[in-house]
This record gives structure tokens, C-alpha cells and sequence, in this order.
């Protein structure tokens, strides 16, 4: 029900029907100043026009990308081409990279409406994984490998993935992978086994972590090596069904198996027995990249959550009249607002130069945390409408769940701010809120 009237392309069976859970309601003009610290104008405008896009061809055709066949992979190629002749593509790396990014903040902006929509990442060439391999090349790779790899890969003509968890072994301590690179000669044979590699389906290369130097200390074991996909060897076993969706290409997450697979001593990021530190410089931006999306992903469901709270009537009258509505409206708010201006600070620090190790881990567990009860608490409003697919709500708490798993479960992140913490208090210093 939430498919709208204003369809563009395709009207799978009928299914178009009466907007009467419309979430994308007009725009709200945008106030001058977007947030807490004051935006060049530009960044303004461009986020008025990722907007203007979003309600012209993005909802408007969620039903068909919802599809996940052919034509919604045409329709995603046609949109495409309509970002990057808006000068809207890739807004999260610089132009030196064949982007239009201008640094984390303004792309925290932009990327909170852009995250409304699970497609639309895909449609302005900024989706996870690419991004973090893009920012990893674009930090580490060698000239060959930016021209070959990093360059078709941010114009969005091939697709990557990332491959560290392993079945066997626990991600959230990756000192423990399996996974091997023996050097022979010129090249490292690679032998292991993942999963969870998303986007693998279909993908042209991965990053892949992978044991190079067993006997060394503990972080300097491991190594990231492009691997392209069509090396002999390299298997896309399948496509792990998560949480009952399947996927297609991009929105797969893969089980992949590594056997004797041979790529040249030269595909290696950065130097060999890095792979740990690169993981950090990848993971962090990622990281904050996903809770940009969160916040986009939260205020549409808190617009859903109001509009219906105020159109249902029970006992008498409006959902919107009952406490505990209010109580769920009115915490959504706080929180979602709380994590806005944790993920600002977060890229504003970023850009002024600091790791924000602490931000990143604070954003990730708690923007998780606040994405999965606000869509819990509007699925929870629609009744049983909440859980039907007539809704964007039921696919968008799917992928919540997952939120509070990959790039580190929040177990671990909280684990992370904690002893950062204590290790200042255990140096006789205090914790700078600053
Ligand atoms: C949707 C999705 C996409 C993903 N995409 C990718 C990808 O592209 N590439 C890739 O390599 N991986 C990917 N992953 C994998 C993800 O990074 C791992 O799932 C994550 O690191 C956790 O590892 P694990 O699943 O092995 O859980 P484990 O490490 O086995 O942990 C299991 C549970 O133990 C608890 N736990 C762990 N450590 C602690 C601790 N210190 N204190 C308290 N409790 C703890 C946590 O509750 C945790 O959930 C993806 C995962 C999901 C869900």
C-alpha cells in the first residue's frame, strides 16, 4: 500500500493501490542551515536536489526495484545515467577518484536521504561494499591497481565485494581467519572459505583478507588482496538466504570458497601483513557511511509511524491520541535526533583529521540499536499491516537486524568505547566529551 500512484515504470499485477500509507509525502522546504554547523550553500542545494530525485524517480519506483529482475536492473542502469548527468554520482569520494564528494559532513548530509530508500545507494553509486573498497584502493592501491579497479569501479561499470568472515571462525575476532595466502614465487595461492560476502553475485573482484605470515604478531598476519572474480578457483558457492530474502547480485551475501587460487604478488593492498590496519582505515569510514543511511532509514519510518498513529482510529479515536503512541513518537524523536548529530560530530571530526575511533563505535552501536526499535515501534503502530510487504516497514526492519551485526556486532563496539575510556581513566586522565 505504500506503492504510490505516481509509478513511472511498471505496475507489477495491479499492485498499485491506494496511497493510504504514503510515506513520501511533499517535501518539506529545507531550512537554511541543514544541522548544527552552518553548510556552504552548495551542499544545500545539492541535498534539495538528491531530494527533488528521490521523490521524482526513486519511490515512485521502489516496486519494481523491489522486484529484483531484470527489469528493475535496467531500470537501476537508466537511473543511473540520470544521476551522473545530474552531477549527483558518487557523492562519497572526491572528484580526484572520479566522484562528487566534499568530505564526510556534506556527505552525511546528502547520504541521510539518499538512505531512505534501499536502492537508491545503488542508484547514486555509493553502496556498501563498494565504497569501503573504493576508499581502501583510493588510500592504498598502486597506480595499476587504481586504473584497473578503482577507476571502472566508482564510474559503476563493475561491482565488488569484501571478503573477511568466515563460517568457521568468529568475525568479530578476525585474529582467528583461516583463510591462507602462500607465496610461490610471483604470486600468493590463496585457499579459505567465507560467507557473508556481500554483493559477491555478479561482482568483478574482492578484496579478500587472508593469512599471510602466520608467524608474526597477531596484527601483522594477515593481508587484503584483489582477487579478481573470474580467477580459477574462486567459487560463488551461494547466496545465504537472510532473513527470508535471497537477493540478486548486489543484495546477495555470499558463501564463497578459495581453492588454490593464484593472483600475482602485485594484487596486494597496501604492504602484506597490513591487512589489519587497512581493515580499520576501511571499516571506520563504513561505518559512519551506514549510520548516514540509518538516519534516512529512521525518519521514514518515524513519518510512517505519525502519519498512520494519526489516521488509525481505536477505542474511540486516533492511534495518536494514546500515551503510548505519543511515548514511542515522542522517544523516536529524541533518538533519532541524538543520532543525527552523533553521526554530524562523528564526520565533522573526521574531516578535521582524527580517527574518531570512540564516535565511530559509539554511532554504530547506538544508531543500530535506535534504527531497529524505531522501525519496531512503527511496525508495531501498523498492527498487523506493519508486517505485511504493503509497507516499506517489514524489509527495512529485516535489514535493521543485520545493522546491529556486520562491521562489528554491538557487543564489540561497545567493548571498543569502553576500554578507550578506561584506559584514560586508568592513565590518572578523564573522558573529553569535547
Ligand atoms: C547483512 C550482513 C552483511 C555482511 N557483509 C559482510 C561483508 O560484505 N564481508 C564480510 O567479510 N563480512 C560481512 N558480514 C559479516 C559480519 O561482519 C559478521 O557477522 C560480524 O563481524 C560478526 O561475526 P560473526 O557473525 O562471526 O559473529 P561472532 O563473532 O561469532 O559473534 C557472535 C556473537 O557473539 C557476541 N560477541 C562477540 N564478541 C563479543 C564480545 N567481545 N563481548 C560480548 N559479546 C560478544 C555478539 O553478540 C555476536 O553477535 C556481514 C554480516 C551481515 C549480517
Amino acid at each position: 500500500m505504500y506503492r504510490d500512484r505516481r509509478l513511472t515504470r511498471g505496475n507489477r499485477g495491479g499492485q498499485t493501490q491506494e496511497a493510504h500509507v504514503n510515506d513520501h509525502a511533499p517535501a518539506v522546504p529545507l531550512a537554511p542551515q541543514a544541522g548544527f554547523v552552518q553548510l556552504d550553500p552548495e551542499i544545500l542545494e545539492q541535498r534539495a536536489k538528491v531530494r527533488s530525485f528521490m521523490e521524482e524517480h526513486v519511490y515512485p519506483n521502489e516496486p519494481v526495484l523491489d522486484g529484483e529482475d531484470e527489469e528493475a536492473e535496467a531500470l537501476v542502469e537508466e537511473l543511473r545515467e540520470r544521476v551522473k548527468a545530474e552531477g549527483m554520482w558518487a557523492p562519497f569520494i572526491g572528484p580526484e577518484a572520479g566522484g562528487t564528494g566534499r568530505g564526510f559532513l556534506p556527505y552525511a548530509y546528502l547520504n541521510e536521504i539518499i538512505g531512505r530508500s534501499f536502492w537508491a545507494p545503488l542508484i547514486f553509486g555509493c553502496q556498501a561494499p563498494d565504497t569501503g573498497n573504493a576508499e581502501v584502493l583510493h588510500l592504498f592501491g598502486t597506480p595499476e591497481q587504481k586504473d584497473q579497479w578503482l577507476k571502472p569501479l566508482v564510474a559503476g561499470e563493475i561491482r565488488s565485494f569484501f571478503s573477511m568472515t568466515e563460517p568457521e571462525v568468529s568475525g568479530s575476532d578476525p585474529t582467528q581467519l583461516r583463510t591462507t595466502a602462500v607465496r610461490d614465487g610471483d604470486d600468493w595461492v590463496i585457499n579459505g572459505h567465507k560467507w557473508f560476502s556481500t554483493g559477491a553475485d555478479g561482482a568483478a573482484f574482492a578484496i579478500v583478507m587472508a593469512v599471510t605470515d602466520p608467524d608474526a604478531e597477531t596484527h601483522h598476519r594477515a593481508s587484503q588482496i584483489l582477487v579478481p572474480a573470474d580467477t580459477q578457483g574462486v567459487e560463488v558457492v551461494r547466496a545465504t538466504q537472510v532473513m527470508g530474502h535471497t537477493g540478486r547480485g548486489w543484495s546477495t551475501h555470499c558463501e564463497v570458497r578459495y581453492t588454490d587460487v593464484r593472483v600475482p604478488v602485485a594484487n596486494t593492498v597496501g604492504e602484506a601483513g597490513d591487512g589489519f590496519r587497512i581493515a580499520q582505515k576501511r571499516l571506520g569510514p563504513g561505518r559512519i557511511h551506514h549510520c548516514m543511511r540509518w538516519l534516512g532509514q529512521m525518519q521514514r519510518a518515524f513519518e510512517l509511524m505519525c502519519r498512520y498513529a494519526l489516521q488509525r482510529e481505536a477505542f474511540g479515536g486516533p492511534l495518536a491520541d494514546k500515551q503510548t503512541i505519543q511515548n514511542w513518537i515522542a522517544d523516536s524523536a529524541v533518538e533519532i535526533q541524538a543520532c543525527r548529530l552523533l553521526t554530524q560530530n562523528t564526520a565533522h571530526r573526521i574531516d578535521a583529521g582524527d580517527e574518531a575511533r570512540v564516535e565511530i563505535s559509539l554511532i554504530k552501536f547506538y544508531g543500530a540499536r535506535v534504527l531497529h526499535d524505531v522501525i519496531d515501534r512503527a511496525i508495531q503502530t501498523h498492527g498487523a499491516l506493519g508486517l505485511t510487504d504493503e509497507t516499506p516497514l517489514s524489509a527495512m526492519y529485516r535489514h535493521a537486524r543485520g545493522a546491529r551485526m556486520y562491521d562489528g556486532p554491538d557487543e564489540v563496539h561497545r567493548m571498543v568505547v569502553s576500554r578507550r575510556i578506561l584506559k584514560e581513566f586508568r592513565a590518572g586522565g578523564t573522558w573529553d566529551f569535547e
